[in-house]
C-alpha cells in the first residue's frame, strides 16, 4: 500500500495561518524554507527554530523570523543565544538547550508543520516526535528513513502525520505519481521509478585520481549549492542510494523498482515509467524553493521566486547509467536496500563517520567506500524491531568506523 500522506490533513481557512517549525534552520534547506516563508507572511508564522551551535545564524534569523522557541543543542550556544537575545530586547523568544528541546518544539501543540532538515542521524528522535504528534512533515532528512523505515513509516501511520518529501527526486516522483488509493503503485500501473542524479563533480574525473581528490572538490557541487555532508554523499554517490532506500520506503516499492539515471543538467528531477508506456517527469531548475514551496502549499500551488525553467536555454537533456566501479557507494546502498533490516542503518552510521573523517583530511575520499564495506561485512543485519536497537545499531556502526580511521589506518591510507 502507498502510505505517503496519511493525515487528515486540510489546509486551514485563509485567516489562520499555519505554524511551521524547523528542525535545522541555519542549513541550506533551513535557510531556503525560511526565504519560501518570508514570500508568504500571510499564510505562514515561524513557530520554531533550531541549531546545532551556530549562534550568530541563529541570533540573525531570530531578530528577523521572531520564532517562539529557538532551540540550540549545544548548551553553551544556547547561553550566548538567550544573552544575545536579551540584550536584543526579544526575551519574548523563549530558548531551548540540547536534544530534547528539539523533540519538544517537534511535537508542540502549537506546531502544525515541521521541516525535518537536520544533517545526519541527529535528525531521526524530533522527526519521529513529529509522526507520533501527527504533524504534518516536510521531510528534508533522508537519514530518518534510511535509519529506522519501517519504524517511521509506522509511525506517520499510526499517528495520522502527513508526510511529503523535500528530497527534490521524491517531491518530483510524488508529483508523477497516480492519486492516491488503497492499492499498491504496480495495481495503479506504476513500472518503473527514475531516480535521477547529477553524478556529482567527479563524474568525468579519471578513477585513477579519486583517491587524492580533496574535500573542497568533493563540496564543489556543479549544480546544487547544499551542506558539505550531502555534498561529499553526492560525489560518492551514496546520495543517490541513500536516495533509493527512501524511495522504497516513501512509496512502499522494492528496490528491483528504482533505477538510478545519471542526468548531467538536473533539470530531470525524477521521472514514473507507466504500463501504457507513458513516462511522467517533473522539471525544473535546481532550486530546492520548489519542493519546499509544493510541500508547504500541497495540496494547493503557491508562487515563489524561483527562475522559471527555459527549454530553450536548456536544449539537451542526457542521460546515462551509472558506473559502479567510480561509484561503489551507490552498489552499497543498492545492496543493504535489498538485504532489508539494519543494513541501512549500518550504512549510514558508517558513511556518516567515514564522510566527517574525509572532510577532516584523515582518510581519502576513496576509504570512505572501503570504511563502509568493512562495517557492513563486520555486522550482521538484524530485524529492525524498536528504535532502542535502530541507536545501538547505529552506534556499534560508528564504533566500528571509527576504529578504521586510526593513525594506523590512515597511515596505511596515505601511504
Ligand atoms: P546543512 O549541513 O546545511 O545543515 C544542517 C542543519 O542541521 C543545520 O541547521 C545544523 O545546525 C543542524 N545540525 C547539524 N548537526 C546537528 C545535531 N547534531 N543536532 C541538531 N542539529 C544539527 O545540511 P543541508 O544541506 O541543509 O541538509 C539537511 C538535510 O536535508 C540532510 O538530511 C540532507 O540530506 C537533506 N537534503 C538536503 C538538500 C540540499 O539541497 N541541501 C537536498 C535534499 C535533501
Ligand atoms: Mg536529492
Amino acid at each position: 500500500m502507498f502510505v505517503l500522506s496519511m493525515g487528515a490533513f486540510n489546509m486551514k481557512d485563509a485567516s489562520s495561518k499555519r505554524r511551521v517549525t524547523i528542525l535545522g534552520s541555519t542549513g541550506t534547506i533551513g535557510a531556503n524554507t525560511l526565504d519560501v516563508l518570508a514570500q508568504h507572511p500571510d499564510k505562514f508564522i515561524v513557530h520554531a527554530l533550531t541549531a546545532h551551535k551556530d549562534v550568530e545564524k541563529l541570533f540573525a534569523q531570530c531578530q528577523r523570523y521572531q520564532p517562539r522557541y529557538a532551540v540550540m543543542v549545544d548548551v553553551v550556544a544556547a547561553e550566548k543565544l538567550s544573552t544575545l537575545l536579551q540584550t536584543a530586547n526579544l526575551p519574548n523568544i523563549q530558548v531551548l538547550a540540547g536534544a530534547q528541546g528539539l523533540i519538544d518544539v517537534a511535537a508542540d501543540a502549537q506546531t502544525d508543520d515541521v521541516m525535518a532538515a537536520i544533517v545526519g542521524a541527529a535528525g531521526l528522535l524530533p522527526t519521529l516526535a513529529a509522526a507520533n504528534a501527527g504533524k504534518k512533515i516536510l521531510l528534508a532528512n533522508k537519514e530518518a528513513l534510511v535509519m529506522s523505515g519501517a519504524l517511521f513509516m509506522q509511525a506517520v501511520q499510526k499517528h495520522g502525520a502527513t508526510l511529503l518529501p523535500i528530497d527534490s527526486e521524491h517531491n518530483a516522483i510524488f508529483q508523477c505519481l497516480p492519486i492516491n488509493d488503497s492499492r499498491s503503485l504496480i495495481e495503479r500501473g506504476v513500472q518503473r521509478i527514475w531516480l535521477t542524479a547529477s553524478g556529482g563533480p567527479f563524474r568525468e574525473t579519471p578513477i585513477e585520481q579519486l583517491a587524492n581528490v580533496t574535500p573542497e572538490q568533493a563540496c564543489k557541487h556543479p549544480n546544487w549549492r547544499m551542506g558539505q555532508k550531502i555534498s561529499v554523499d553526492s560525489a560518492t554517490m551514496m546520495n543517490k542510494g541513500l536516495e533509493l532506500i527512501e524511495a522504497c520506503w516513501l512509496f512502499d516499492i522494492a528496490p528491483d523498482f528504482v533505477e538510478v539515471v545519471i542526468h548531467p543538467q538536473s533539470i530531470v528531477h525524477s521521472l514514473v515509467s507507466y504500463s501504457d508506456g507513458s513516462v511522467l517527469a517533473q522539471m525544473g531548475n535546481p532550486d530546492m524553493r520548489t519542493p519546499i514551496a509544493h510541500a508547504l502549499a500541497w495540496p494547493e500551488r503557491m508562487r515563489v521566486s524561483v527562475e522559471p525553467l527555459d527549454l530553450f536555454k536548456v536544449a539537451v537533456l542526457d542521460f546515462k547509467r551509472p558506473d559502479i566501479t567510480r561509484f561503489p557507494c551507490l552498489q552499497l546502498a543498492t545492496d543493504a536496500a535489498k538485504q532489508g533490516g539494519t543494513a541501512s542503518t549500518i550504512l549510514n552510521a558508517a558513511n556518516e563517520i567515514a564522510v566527517e573523517a574525509f572532510l577532516n583530511k584523515q582518510i581519502r575520499y576513496t576509504d570512505i567506500a572501503t570504511i563502509v564495506d568493512s562495517v557492513l561485512n563486520k555486522l550482521p543485519s538484524q530485524i529492525v524491531s524498536d528504535i532502542p536497537t535502530v541507536l545501538a545499531v547505529d552506534e556499534e556502526a560508528r564504533a566500528f568506523a571509527r576504529q578504521m580511521i586510526k593513525p594506523s589506518f590512515t597511515q596505511v591510507c596515505a601511504s
